[in-house]
């Protein structure tokens, strides 16, 4: 287990380098960057209750040593979180490739993770922490607003203005429900069981309002929609125990969701009628009992949402485990609340449009507003981009390094990326920006309850492809590529894979962006193609993308 250790989480910021390269500077900056936005960074933990950015103290300062005095022609190796070793490869190599919390299938379950993580032989790096690739709530805000938006089109004629949506959680990512639901004009309720979330989120400008009591709450929330305006309000209070409370008062929200970590039974999840101090101390003395009670939690909290589909709400899951949970502690119906992926975004992903993202290695968020005038420019004609660019500029503060997150496709990225090498190599922004995207994209991610629940052909459960998109990425000379297995509560559930690349300027690093980021996205849309999707069979044909058919 982690140590926990006071430090302070500066950022770099400027052109001095302290590395023998951008490419290496670039993941110096990025790790201290997912430590500063991080949730409890003392802890290394960036988000998602576990997910760690090193395995402890030693290990992280271990990296940041081989990193400063890396070679452009070496690799290092990072194994969940600890620096193994440092090899001769060449220039064109990764200079940083990791494996983090991948077990053996049958050995791939809960307890088995935190027994090895007890004996500090294996952390879990979550999606985007042990690889550096988080940059706060914005890493998950778009996602939650396009679902929000489908919502919209499908159910509420195009617009949320007057509508109510009831969710949990105030967390690393979940911290971004109440700006996403703010900025599609609706009316959000989230549910909060730690009064730090609450604050920080307040803080940072991703929460507006903090409700004393249920009561307050639902007024405030009455007085929004018949005034037909956004508002976000955060309760402190147990999911488990509110939202049946809700429900037995006949109030019937028009869109319910939850985003706490109920992924992980012991280390994420709070169950109703324990004080967080009472499940820190559990966490040492009882894992079994805290298992046991919060799956009793998350069974009355999910049969609450089938209360609220019952209803007529739109009821979804928001990608957390809570269904699989939820059945195993015997809600039968658990399956009948659809997972936000195959419900509203796979038409996208199946053309490898996904949560791509950059980041301004220099500090200065000048450069993020010059990327996004290009975007505005060249995409002007995609809603989904130039929407969401005039959106994020006028809501989304920014944490940490500056960044800004895009749903872009195949090909869109690449031209993205080297119009910005050519800007960086130019000197119309102050440094290197680097590129790189979630785990949940399209080629990049097999997760049979969230990412691919119900794939066309069956094939949710097979890993292959996200293993398949690490080695092409290698071999495409990105400068940091990651095999991530689920960790804690995921263990078992979900194989990914992570990359970022480094525009520099460097005519180097246009052959790395050209390739990276094109075979990236092509493995996404090759994915999809494959189980038959008609949006990928499109793709293949307009992008010529080169498909080997064999039936
Ligand atoms: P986090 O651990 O940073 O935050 C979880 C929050 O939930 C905490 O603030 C915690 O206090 C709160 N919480 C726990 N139990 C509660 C309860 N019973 N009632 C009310 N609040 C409770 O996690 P995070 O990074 O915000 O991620 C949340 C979940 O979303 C995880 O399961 C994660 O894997 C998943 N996730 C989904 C996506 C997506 O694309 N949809 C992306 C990232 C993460």
């Amino acid at each position: 287990m982690t140590q926990c250790n006071k430090r302070e989480f500066n950022l770099q910021s400027g052109t001095t380098l302290r590395c023998k390269g951008w490419r290496q500077e670039a993941l110096l900056r990025l790790l201290e960057n997912v430590l500063a936005v991080g949730e409890d960074p003392d802890n290394l933990v960036v988000y998602a209750a576990l997910g760690r950015a090193a395995r402890d103290w030693p290990a992280h300062d271990a990296m940041v040593k081989a990193l400063l005095n890396l070679e452009e022609d070496q690799t290092l190796i990072v194994q969940s979180g600890k620096p193994i070793g440092v090899l001769q490869t060449h220039a064109q190599a990764p200079i940083v490739i990791m494996a983090n919390c991948n077990m053996v299938g049958q050995w791939a379950k809960a307890e088995n993770f935190y027994e090895l993580e007890k004996k500090n032989l294996i952390c879990w790096g979550g999606l985007t922490a042990g690889d550096w690739q988080y940059i706060g709530s914005q890493g998950v805000i778009q996602g939650t607003y396009e679902i929000f938006s489908r919502i919209a089109e499908r159910h509420f004629d195009n617009d949320l203005r007057g509508r109510f949506i009831l969710t949990a959680g105030l967390g690393g990512m979940g911290g971004a429900q109440p700006l996403a639901g703010r900025m599609a004009n609706a009316a959000i309720l989230t549910v909060e069981i730690n009064e730090e979330s609450i604050s920080k989120r307040l803080k940072n400008g991703f929460l507006e309002k903090r409700a004393d009591n249920l009561d307050d709450a639902l007024a405030m929330i009455r007085d929004a929609q018949a005034r037909r305006e956004p508002i976000s309000v955060g309760l402190l209070g147990n999911a488990s125990d509110v939202y049946p409370e809700i429900l037995a008062r006949g109030i019937v929200p028009d869109i319910v969701t939850d985003q706490t970590s109920a992924h992980d039974l012991v280390y994420g999840y709070i169950p109703a009628g324990y004080s967080l101090d009472e499940v820190r101390e559990l966490r040492k003395t009882d894992i079994e009992q805290l298992m046991n009670a919060s799956r009793s939690s998350i069974v009355r909290h999910v049969t609450a949402m089938l209360g609220f589909k019952d209803k007529g709400a739109v009821v979804f899951d928001n990608g957390n485990l809570i269904r699989t949970h939820a059945k195993q502690g015997g809600v039968e119906r658990a399956f009948e609340i659809p997972v936000f992926t195959e419900a509203f975004l796979r038409p996208l992903f199946a053309r490898a449009i996904g949560p791509f993202r950059w980041i301004a290695l220099t500090n200065d968020a000048e450069d993020i507003r010059k990327i996004d005038d290009f975007l505005l420019k060249r995409f002007a004609d995609n809603f989904i981009v130039a929407n969401w660019v005039r959106l994020a500029r006028q809501y989304v503060p920014f944490e940490g390094l500056p960044a800004r997150i895009a749903w872009l496709g195949h090909g869109e990225r690449t031209e993205l990326a080297l119009e910005v090498n050519r800007m960086v190599r130019d000197g119309e922004l102050t440094g290197p920006i680097a590129f790189t995207r979630d785990h949940l994209d399209a080629g990049a991610m097999a997760h049979p309850n969230i990412m691919t629940e119900n794939m066309r052909d069956g094939s949710d459960a097979i890993a292959d492809w996200p293993l398949l998109n690490a080695m092409i990425n290698c071999s495409s000379s990105a400068d940091l590529v990651a095999i991530h297995s689920g960790g804690g509560g995921y263990s078992g559930y979900m194989t990914s894979a992570g990359v970022t690349v480094v525009a520099d300027g460097s005519e180097a690093a246009d052959q790395r962006l050209r390739l990276s980021m094109t075979n990236d996205t092509a493995s996404g849309v090759l994915r999809y193609a494959d189980a038959g999707y008609e949006e990928a069979l499109d793709e293949v044909e307009k992008k010529a993308i080169q498909r080997i058919k064999t039936a």
